[in-house]
């Protein structure tokens, strides 16, 4: 222990709190807030909830049904398939056309247009495609509208406009063995073949509501961050919610959309109610201009360049220097591998693992104790900061990154209204009922988040049926299988892009970069060989699997000890569809290696082409 005291004094000085302390009162907290139902608390929206989902920012056009016959056919129009779309012109594909339920290009940039909606990574590195299309981001942190327009620019820049079904929502998809095409039907009546189809449809999609007993029977107006209903409250993503001037609102879920959406509620509402199951962590963001000097500065493949670094540094590996520095790559820097490595150089020795877990524990504790601290600071009232204090590892939920959203809590219209880890209790026609409490209610916003932990199908909202009949569901019915995270056995011309079995990045983007260049670089291959099908192996896609359990990463015990939340499976084992079974283990860029490599050999390992 001595040696291990030394170590630690070493490498983050003498420690000002006690850990087992801070131990136990985490494990309290996550008591307080595991319930036996786990992912069943949520609703699925649909039937009566529908409403729910509807696309506020369209007026449904009419449009006669399609029934014709593409090379490729994208779903989704987010960046998963711009990217798609665009690796794909550039190869030379000119017969490809991207199906996408929302009116516009821009996935979920379309649909997240709640006030203050931004991305709290670093635009410099999140925005796709930024030298192909010659434009540098206004902000170190872009807010959502310069995004939903930059994704548009892509669809024009690479021409995916043309032939693109828009408001257009896949039902079915089923693969027609004698003519080695996929059908696919949609809503508006459409029913046309495809050789190739790209999975495109995201991993946060579904809007998901909390099963609160009464929910249904609400009276006031009502809806889901991810449909912000401007018409009812004035203003745009800006803020300036005019409308609610005189309105009671209360808003449950404190996750990353709320913390960008409270303050621009606060500053509006007549009075705001804050129900809180479990605080986020919020730390520093810092938002700035675009420097000009630095933007003249760039020199061409700059973009990559950063990506890289970037990566590197959130995967826990080591860089000479930090182009991105932000909240990110300081999280990363003293809770990874890097953290370990620094001491290990301080030290003149190689940690022991044990070593290593003690320190990334201690230096977790410390990193938290400033996060607690910041609330403790900006918020003026004490109960209300104790209230927003996170009590668990920083990694158990997602780092929350803001500077608007604790001072929201000093006005007078605001109040917190925490509920202990419980939840809301109950809601009535009226209003909402916490701790005995009934709180009158003109309007509920639910910014619950999306479904993650449920089945693939359900996320996609259909079913495909592959080879011989078989579906999806039955296919991954016990887990995900896949070559890749990208094909999957009797699921011909079919690739899957997005979080199934495949590289969980901070920078989701450059994730589904790399994917689409695979997957274009699979489809060249095919052509070169006059073939028309491509498919995982059973035995390539047994390999992968194999290899995805053998790197399994954050450990059961690390996950099981988090308060719930959609990173742990709200605190349930043995999921396979849990959050974190999606990612390879080893990392992005072991993941974007192995890729790589399966490219550079050209055997096409584990994939059959006929
Ligand atoms: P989350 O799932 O993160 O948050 C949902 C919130 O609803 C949580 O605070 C949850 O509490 C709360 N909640 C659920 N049920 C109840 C209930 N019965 N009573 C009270 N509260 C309840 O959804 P978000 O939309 O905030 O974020 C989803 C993801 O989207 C993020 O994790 C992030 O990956 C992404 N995102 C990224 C942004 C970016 O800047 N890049 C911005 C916004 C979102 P509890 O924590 O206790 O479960």
């Amino acid at each position: 222990m001595n040696e291990m005291t030394e170590m630690l004094r070493a490498t983050l000085g003498e420690l000002d709190f006690d850990p087992a302390m801070l131990k136990a009162r985490y494990l309290q907290e996550r008591d307080k807030r595991l319930r036996g139902d786990g992912n069943e608390q949520y609703l699925e929206i649909k039937g009566d909830f529908s409403n729910y989902v509807e696309d506020p920012y369209v007026e449904q056009s009419e449009r006669a049904p399609v029934f014709d016959e593409v090379e490729i056919a994208i779903i989704g129009g987010g960046f998963g398939g711009l990217m798609m779309g665009g690796r794909l012109r550039e190869a030379g594909y000119s017969d490809i056309r991207v199906i996408e339920q929302g009116g516009d290009f821009g996935g979920t940039w379309y649909w997240n247009r709640y006030p203050g909606a931004m991305c709290d990574v670093e635009s410099y590195c999140y925005l796709p495609m930024l030298e192909e299309l010659n434009y540098l981001p206004k902000h170190k942190y872009s807010f959502a509208p310069e995004i939903m327009e930059h994704s548009k620019n892509i669809a024009r820049h690479y021409k995916l406009y043309d032939n693109a079904l828009l408001q257009t929502t896949v039902t079915a998809m089923i693969w027609d063995e004698a003519d080695a095409k996929w059908v696919i039907e949609t809503n508006r009546g459409d029913r046309m073949k495809a050789r190739f189809v790209a999975m495109a449809n995201g991993p946060l999609n579904r809007p998901k509501l909390p099963g609160i007993p009464g929910i249904e029977s609400f009276k006031g107006h009502t809806f889901h961050t991810s449909r912000w209903d401007y018409a009812y409250t004035g203003g745009d993503s800006n803020g300036n919610l005019h409308k609610l001037a005189d309105k009671k609102v209360g808003i449950i879920g404190t996750g990353a959309t709320a913390v960008q959406c409270i303050p621009h509620l606060g500053a509006a509402a007549a009075q705001l109610y804050v129900f809180q199951r479990t605080p986020s962590s919020i730390d520093i963001r810092n938002n700035r201009e675009t420097d000009p000097a630095w933007a003249k500065s760039l020199e061409p493949g700059w973009q990559s360049r950063r990506m890289e670094n970037f990566n590197i540094l959130v995967s826990g590996g080591d860089q000479d220097e930090d182009l991105v520095a932000d909240g990110w790559t300081d999280i990363f820097r003293n809770l990874t591998g890097i953290a370990a490595k620094t001491a290990s150089r301080k030290l003149g020795r190689r940690l022991t693992e044990s070593e290593k877990m003690v320190l990334m524990e201690m230096a977790d504790y410390k990193k938290m104790n400033t996060v607690r601290a910041r609330a403790q600071t900006i918020v003026a009232n004490e109960e209300t900061a104790e209230k927003l204090k996170p009590w668990y590892r920083q990694f158990c939920k997602r780092p929350c990154f803001h500077d608007e959203y604790l001072p929201t809590f000093n006005r007078p219209n605001v109040e917190l209204i925490d509920t202990a880890g419980r939840g809301v209790e109950r809601v009535t026609e009226t209003g909402v009922v916490v701790n005995g409490r009934e709180i009158a209610l003109d309007c509920l916003i639910f910014a619950t988040g999306f479904e993650v932990g449920t089945a693939y199908t359900r996320r996609a909202g259909y079913d495909l049926v592959g080879r011989g009949g078989k579906t999806l569901s039955q296919k991954w019915e016990n887990g995900l299988r896949t070559l890749h995270g990208l094909q999957t056995n009797g699921f011909p011309n079919c690739f899957f892009l997005g979080f199934t079995q495949s590289a969980v990045t901070v920078n989701v983007p450059q994730s589904l970069n790399e994917q689409a260049r695979h997957v274009t670089y699979i489809l060249e291959q095919v052509k070169a060989r006059d073939a028309t099908t491509v498919e995982a192996t059973l035995a390539g896609e047994t390999g992968w699997v194999a290899e995805m359990r053998s790197k399994a990463r954050m450990g059961e015990e690390f996950r099981l000890e988090c308060t719930p939340g959609y990173y742990n499976n709200e605190g349930k084992s043995g999921n396979p569809n849990g959050f974190f079974s999606f990612a390879y283990g080893a990392g992005p860029l072991r993941f974007f290696e192995i890729l790589k490599e399966w490219r550079a050999s050209g055997t096409l390992d584990g994939c059959a082409i006929q």
